[in-house]
């Protein structure tokens, strides 16, 4: 059997610094450290974390008095930040810079007097902190469909903003559609969708020229990781999302020539190479990986964390 991995894959730049976050708060500040929802929405990482000294929660008030407490890579609404600040707890703030980004482009815009509209998937942390960015309401779209439906005016001034880790296919179609039903609209050139999700995206579909069956390594919950696996089914190979090795059905291998294999982006290498090892235990496997983008963008750390020892903190993207 091939196999064959996806280049790139796994952690981006901002899972590396989410993670990165927890680790040096605890070295820093000692255990406890409290982490409001998972960090990125991997078990692994959250469970690795949670041995060092990490306590996960889902809301401030599990939190004690001026305990270290440290946002999500997923980004959080306002209230969050206050109910934060109202506590007086010292707060670490591991938001993807590029997440962050986004809300600053929804409240510029909101600002401006345009009613916004937020391409994304309703009830994924990074939508709801989205939406709690801006004090009017914000309608979700994640659908052509969703767009013929919303209750807008057609004159309207509109701006729209989008979910990271999205599907870049699908959200054009409904930024085109956008465009066509409203006049006066701005939103970014093409999407707020990151660079990290464009790249494995496309190594994905390059890939699923090349195998017969399409693992990619991620968490049921994690959005980038589902797209990927949609990818490869709409290239019409086969495609399955495992968390890990132990969730592999080595019937879904049994007589594949080439394997195709990636992760996402919250996805440590280790269960890429746990699920090699897995596969060897049916055949054996040769092992090559797809020329694709390298990538070397570093997010710098916050103010607080700055000090420590780190090979991260170098520059921003
Ligand atoms: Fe940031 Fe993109 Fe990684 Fe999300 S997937 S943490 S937006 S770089």
């Amino acid at each position: 059997m091939r196999v064959v991995l996806a280049q790139p894959r796994g952690f981006c730049a901002g899972v590396v610094r989410a993670i990165d976050i927890v680790e040096l708060a605890l070295q820093k500040f000692g255990a406890p450290v409290y982490v409001r929802h998972e960090i990125v929405h991997n078990k692994h990482v959250v469970d690795g974390l949670k041995l060092k000294g990490a306590r996960f929660v889902d809301e401030l008030d599990e939190v004690p008095e001026g305990a270290v407490t440290i946002f999500s890579a997923h980004g959080v609404s306002r209230a969050v930040v206050d109910d934060a600040k109202s506590r007086g707890l010292p707060v670490l703030d591991a938001t993807c810079p590029l997440v962050s980004k986004v809300h600053a482009q929804s409240r510029h815009y909101v600002r401006r007097g345009r009613t916004l509209v937020l391409i994304g998937h309703i009830g994924h942390p990074e939508v709801e902190g989205t939406v709690g960015q801006v004090q009017a309401p914000v309608h979700i779209v994640s659908t052509e469909a969703d767009v013929a439906s919303l209750e807008i005016p057609p004159d309207t001034p509109i701006a729209y903003v989008t979910q990271t880790t999205l599907s870049v296919d699908e959200t054009r179609g409904v930024i085109a559609a956008l465009r066509n039903r409203f006049a006066d609209i701005v939103g970014p050139d093409t999407s707020d969708i990151c660079y990290a999700t464009q790249h494995r995206q496309t190594a994905v579909r390059e890939l699923c020229r090349l195998v017969d069956v399409l693992l990619v390594v991620g968490a049921s919950n994690s959005s980038n990781s589902n797209r990927l696996r949609e990818i490869g089914v709409e290239e019409g190979v086969p495609s399955y999302l495992i968390a890990d090795s132990k969730a592999l059905d080595l019937d879904w291998v049994t007589g594949a020539k080439v394997v195709g294999l990636t992760a996402g982006a919250s996805a440590p290498e280790e269960l890429v190479l746990d699920v090699i090892a897995a596969l060897r235990q049916i055949d054996e496997v040769e092992v090559t990986q797809m020329n694709g983008t390298q990538e070397d963008i570093v997010f710098r750390l916050p103010p607080e964390l700055r000090d420590m020892p780190s090979g991260l903190a170098a520059v921003d993207a």
